[in-house]
């Protein structure tokens, strides 16, 4: 059964820009051309040109922009890659797609990104890269992570699947370490209407690379320079993705706007609110609360026909697939503390006042013990 108000809705945004998309899907169908083409290129110059950064390169998804960043850094077996266990699954497969072995390190409890001492404490010579990942849309804390990766030589790669636009100190995530890694996944602040995800750096030689390797590591055409792969943006998601594109900042801030009606609706119940750290620009891909009672508000909510979705609810390190045999630091009590607690509430750009007014009465009558509606 539909929600009243789901956690998301990908087709309210496919709505609200309906006649634009429809433009510029005929025009893809009209131009006989589907896969790595003008609108491609387009979309790279005006992403990197949204970013401040000189180049990107579009590729099929958000896990292939990771684990081809690290394949064009020569990173691969034998060598380890930091991140955090409290994250999309996707970072984690990626780092081992390429070849290596994740390392996992815990989260700050406020911002719910990479707690730099904890990355200190796993951090050895076999470290080659680490992946920060701006989880929820809240930037992680870069300056003291870049300053740890430059003490070991390691590479930073941004992971910023949840962070489009995000910015620290007004400098945009994705173009403060060696590499940014985004996905379009139709969910993403910034998503296509399939699967899609580019690479951007300041390290033209690296682009290039990795605009090979994003096809079967051709430099010309048909001759394999290096062994690569097929991670390729279709022209369909590219059309798509530069009509989004012009929105992004607009949507971006009115998701800041719903996180404000939020903190002022839900500010006196016993609950955590996000916080947002000094410099930082939260996009808010996701408006996440914490309360031990989060099962039972969950399904609170759910009676009362409200979406509210749990992301993450199992780390990384306890998943059957990873928890024998992943590398990991001592204590990840922040990381199991936040995936037993935390709960993300309806947050997409098209949420009308009302609608939140309505989430905060149904959170406040399970705190309240009165029924809502
Ligand atoms: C969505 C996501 C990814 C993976 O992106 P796909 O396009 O689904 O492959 C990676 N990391 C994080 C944090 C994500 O949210």
């Amino acid at each position: 059964m539909a929600l009243d108000i789901p956690q998301n809705s990908p087709y309210a945004n496919v709505l609200a820009h309906k006649a634009e998309i429809e433009a510029a899907m005929a025009r893809v169908l009209a131009s006989g051309w589907y896969i790595l083409g003008e609108e491609v290129a387009a979309f790279e110059r005006e992403f990197a040109a949204f970013l401040d950064v000189p180049h990107a390169v579009g590729v099929a998804s958000g896990t292939d922009a990771i684990h081809i960043a690290l394949r064009g850094l020569g990173i691969g077996a034998g060598d380890l890659v930091a991140t955090v266990s409290h994250t999309a699954v996707a970072t984690v497969a990626a780092i081992e797609l390429a070849g290596a072995a994740p390392l996992l390190a815990d989260i700050d409890p406020e911002t719910y990104t990479m707690d730099p001492a904890s990355l200190q404490s796993v951090m050895g010579p076999k470290v080659k890269a680490i992946i920060p990942v701006h989880l929820y849309g809240h930037p992680a804390a870069l300056a003291p992570i870049l300053k740890i990766a430059e003490s070991y030589g390691a590479a930073v790669i941004e992971d910023c699947a949840q962070s489009h636009g995000a910015k620290l100190d007004g400098r945009a995530t994705g173009t403060w370490g060696r590499v940014g890694a985004f996905s379009f996944y139709p969910t993403k602040n910034l998503g296509a209407l399939g699967d899609g995800g580019a690479v951007v750096t300041s390290d033209a030689g690296l682009a290039a690379r990795i605009r090979s390797l994003r096809e079967y590591g051709w430099r010309e055409r048909y001759v394999s320079s290096e062994a690569g792969l097929n991670s390729r943006l279709d022209e369909m998601q590219a059309a798509i993705l530069r009509v989004k594109l012009r929105y992004l900042e607009l949507e971006n801030a009115r998701r800041r706007e719903i996180a404000l009606w939020y903190g002022e609706l839900l500010a006196d119940l016993p609950l955590t609110l996000p916080t947002v750290a000094d410099g930082a620009t939260h996009v808010f891909h996701q408006y996440v609360v914490r309360t031990v009672r989060r099962d039972a508000l969950r399904e609170h909510l759910k009676q009362s026909s409200i979406g509210a979705l749990i992301h993450y609810p199992v780390p990384v390190h306890l998943q059957p697939a990873y928890r024998d045999r992943v590398t990991r630091a001592d204590s990840l009590a922040a990381t199991e503390a936040a995936a037993r607690e935390v709960l993300s509430l309806p947050m997409y750009p098209e949420l009308r006042r009302d609608q939140v007014e309505r989430v905060c009465a149904a959170v406040r009558g399970f705190f309240t013990g009165r029924a809502a509606r």
